[in-house]
């Protein structure tokens, strides 16, 4: 069973990812739970290139096909080895991401995303949870908690609306897409996830 997890930034997506990863670990699963861009060895490395340092030093383009190699790692290393194995992958964002934020707001690619996805990568989550948030509240929260060298995406409150909007739609394409309300208290939204999750795992 592979569970993705989408959203805007600062809309609780990393926490929740971490929470149902407990949850399904303290039920007996055995879970692994990973992220993206990341989630293996050359996968973190194009991370670091593409989210340190200068912002202006990829273009969209190229930036794509960085991203389209991790996932390709990440997929080889990680992901596909795990479901091999039985196991529950818990990923933090996947291609969705990139169909969003390369294809729709930050690049206009979203042609070249599906393009690269479907001869390079091919695999869909079985269960997409976008945690939709308030732009403004997402922002707020990204904001406060920035603490790293990575280079912040503060793209501004319209760009966040644009990417939630973008999410929203991409929602409509698929069954695999459960949207959760992320205004919740932690708690809530956890019992929300945990809710559409859980039936679709054989106990
Ligand atoms: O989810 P996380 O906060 O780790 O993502 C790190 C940053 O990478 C985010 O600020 C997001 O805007 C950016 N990102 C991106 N394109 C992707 C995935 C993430 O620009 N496909």
């Amino acid at each position: 069973m592979f569970i993705s997890f989408e959203g805007i930034d600062g809309s609780g997506k990393s926490t929740q990812a971490r929470l149902l990863a407990t949850t399904l670990t303290d039920q007996g699963y055995d879970v692994v739970l990973t992220r993206e861009p990341g989630g293996s060895k050359g996968a973190e490395e194009i991370r670091a290139l593409v989210l340190e340092g200068d912002p202006d030093r990829w273009s969209p383009e190229t930036e794509l096909l960085l991203f389209t190699a991790a996932r390709r790692d990440h997929l080889e290393k990680t992901i596909r080895p795990a479901l091999a194995a039985g196991k529950i992958v818990i990923c933090d964002r996947f291609a969705d991401s990139t169909r969003v934020y390369q294809g729709s707001t930050r690049g206009d690619l979203l042609g070249r995303v599906n393009a690269l996805h479907e001869t390079m990568i091919g695999v869909e989550p079985d269960i997409t949870v976008l945690v939709d948030i308030d732009p403004s509240v997402g922002l707020s929260r990204a904001k406060a908690r920035q603490t790293t060298e990575e280079r912040f995406e503060d793209f501004g409150v319209e760009m966040q609306i644009k990417m939630r909007a973008a999410f929203l739609d991409l929602a409509k394409s698929a069954e695999r897409f459960k949207i959760i309300n992320g205004a919740q208290s932690l708690d809530l939204v956890a019992k929300d996830i945990a809710s559409v999750v859980l039936p679709h795992l054989d106990s």
